[in-house]
């Protein structure tokens, strides 16, 4: 398994996402990726209308038949989750515990400084494995902001992810969270089967800047 071959931020019809989870994988077996993680949001969080155990258990059974009949490609039962205000997570039915991924995200603009805070504060509780389009909703960016973000996340193994629809912009950030220890992730975010496993730049982007890429075996 090659760390670089994955996509671990994917939206299928069970949220925002416009492809069922069968176009999915057959698209992430065409690419012969080794790991992609379906990360539907689930109501309350923006971006789905739907949520409640009875969906989230269906979505899980089809996952495990499709993991039972792919040899090569490994399919992650992921959830992304909007990251609240005050560093909480949206309530999610059943608990995040329950997934092999998180993904917290915030979904709302701010300035660096509330960023920070909100991020550590995140972080700090422990509940996600990746900040999901770290600077996607950034209005500024703060150097010292980011060493507070950076540290926060490497003590709590949070990975930072590189992604495809919201490309990073705050390439200090990155390296920042490099020097303090972080992993960083692949994620195209894709709401579209023709975006699954596009994540080459980010990629390129990791070797430029000597990423380490989170091993997803861990998970
Ligand atoms: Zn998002
Ligand atoms: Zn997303």
């Amino acid at each position: 398994m090659s760390q670089s071959n994955c996509d671990l931020h994917i939206h299928s019809d069970y949220s925002d996402g416009a492809s069922t989870v069968w176009k999915i994988v057959e698209r992430a077996a065409k690419l012969r990726l080794d790991v992609i993680a379906i990360a539907d949001h689930f109501w309350p969080s923006l971006g789905s209308r739907r949520g409640g155990m009875k969906l989230i258990e269906e979505r899980r059974r089809l996952l495990r038949e499709m993991n039972s009949v792919s040899s090569r490609l490994r399919i992650l039962d992921a959830t992304e989750v909007d990251i609240n205000a005050d560093g909480t997570l949206a309530p999610i039915a059943g608990g995040t515990e329950q997934f092999d991924l998180t993904i917290g995200s915030l979904h709302w603009g701010c300035d660096s400084t509330t960023w920070a805070s909100t991020v550590k504060k995140a972080a700090e509780r422990g509940k996600i494995h990746i900040l999901g389009h770290f600077d996607g909703y950034l209005s500024n960016y703060r150097q010292e902001d980011g060493r507070i973000v950076a540290r926060a996340l490497a003590k709590s193994n949070v990975a930072v992810e590189l992604s495809t629809r919201y490309r990073p912009v705050h390439n200090d950030f990155l390296e920042a969270a490099r020097d303090a220890g972080c992993v960083f992730s692949l994620g195209s975010d894709a709401h579209w089967t023709s975006n699954v496993g596009n994540v080459e730049e980010q990629v390129m982007l990791a070797e430029a800047l000597d990423l380490p890429l989170l091993d997803p075996s861990h998970l």
